[in-house]
């Protein structure tokens, strides 16, 4: 059993993929071919929104984000301390300030009510943020109905790193559609993954499209050797486009398939009073990027599924207000309990579309045994 089965995916629909990476080995367009302007159409059309720019990872697409809102150094940005590296990495390379404030403790993302007390405090203080960036942790969109208003009212701009969102929604709009700008990845093990790096940058403005094309490009104005801004190197590869076209037309049945594979992990495990289950409010959907269980004794579990041969992850170990890279923004274990609380206690288990029923069941019951719960 794999963690995150990308093999059978791949049997369904090698020929297809093949057929496209072989158009592109025959045209010759490595670089901002056909199929990158293909793609960012039905990705846009998918997510609903006007504009989808493909970008080189994203990582890049966080950075470009930013550049294209115009922070700059100095600038504060406020963001959650539990999520992959990159989220406040990007904030910190462009010389900005990442700002962390606690996660909800049932759904892992950014607190809404942390937040608003974030931005108080920074508006006493005399420093106030100029943009957030909320992540769709595991797949769950943040609270965005609460977090868009409060970056509405305090003139803030919201940033979404969908890079685990994509196929989540909330009521009828997706993930990816969220803030001002927001940002994906097609890393490979994401929900839509490539065959390599890829990630995508989302508006619904115009301008800023503009400003962000112009940005992955090396700044480009009309022309490609009229630079009028300092940009990036960071376009999508045309091969990966080539590839995301046909993972992008099965992605939505199998976020379907995903939603069912949840499900019958919440059949099976559900009633044991140590675990708790991820819970996915109300008019939300989840990509299930990760099904992530809690518990007290989660490095037992962990080892009691490794010597039932089922891997597991511990996705994160260390909030980044912890992390030895932000040792200059003088935090201590304390500050942001929620997010402590959850990289001590959270794992994730094996997760993909086509994760088997026989599989499952068996993932199930090494840990309804580790419980001794039946
Ligand atoms: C994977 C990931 C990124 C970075 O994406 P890359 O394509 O690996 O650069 C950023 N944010 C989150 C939340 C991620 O999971």
């Amino acid at each position: 059993m794999e963690f995150i089965d990308l093999t059978t995916q791949f049997q369904r629909l090698e020929n297809k993929i093949r057929t496209r990476m072989d158009q592109v080995l025959r045209h010759g367009r490595f670089i901002m071919g056909p199929e990158v302007a293909e793609f960012e159409e039905k990705l846009a059309h998918f997510i609903g929104v006007n504009h989808a720019i493909g970008v080189a990872n994203g990582t890049d697409a966080l950075q470009l984000a930013l550049m294209a809102l115009e922070i700059k150094p100095g600038d504060r940005v406020i963001t959650t301390p539990f999520s992959f590296f990159a989220t406040a990495e990007v904030i910190a390379l462009i010389g900005a300030i990442p700002v962390f404030t606690d996660i909800d403790q049932d759904t892992f993302n950014l607190s809404a009510s942390s937040l608003e007390q974030t931005i108080a405090d920074l508006e006493t203080r005399g420093t106030p943020a100029r943009a957030v960036i909320t992540v769709d942790l595991f797949g769950q969109p943040a609270d965005y109905p609460k977090i868009s208003a409060l970056c509405d009212k305090h003139n803030l701009y919201l940033i979404e790193d969908a890079a685990q969102g994509l196929g989540g929604a909330v009521g009828e709009q997706k993930a990816g559609s969220f803030g001002t700008v927001a940002c994906t990845s097609f890393f490979p093990a994401k929900p839509l993954g490539c065959f390599g790096d890829g990630g995508a940058v989302m508006t619904q403005d115009a301008k800023i499209a503009n400003t962000l094309m112009s940005l992955r490009m090396h700044g480009k104005g009309t022309d490609k050797y009229d630079n009028v801004r300092i940009g990036l190197n960071s376009r999508l590869d045309t091969l990966q486009a080539a590839i995301l076209l046909e993972k992008l037309a099965v992605f939505a049945e199998e976020c379907d398939l995903r939603n069912q594979v949840a499900q019958r992990y919440h059949d099976g495990l559900s009633g044991i009073p140590e675990l708790a289950l991820p819970k996915v409010p109300e008019n939300m959907n989840s990509s299930w990027a990760q099904f992530t269980l809690r518990c007290e004794n989660r490095d037992a579990l962990k080892s009691h599924l490794t010597a039932a041969q089922i891997p597991s992850a511990v996705y994160y170990p260390c909030p980044m207000h912890l992390s030895t890279a932000f040792a200059g923004l003088q935090h201590q274990t304390g500050d942001f309990p929620f997010a402590e609380q959850a990289s001590q206690t959270v794992l994730s288990i094996p997760m993909s579309p086509y994760l088997s029923e026989q599989d499952q069941e068996r993932v199930v019951q090494v840990i309804r045994a580790f419980f001794q719960a039946d």
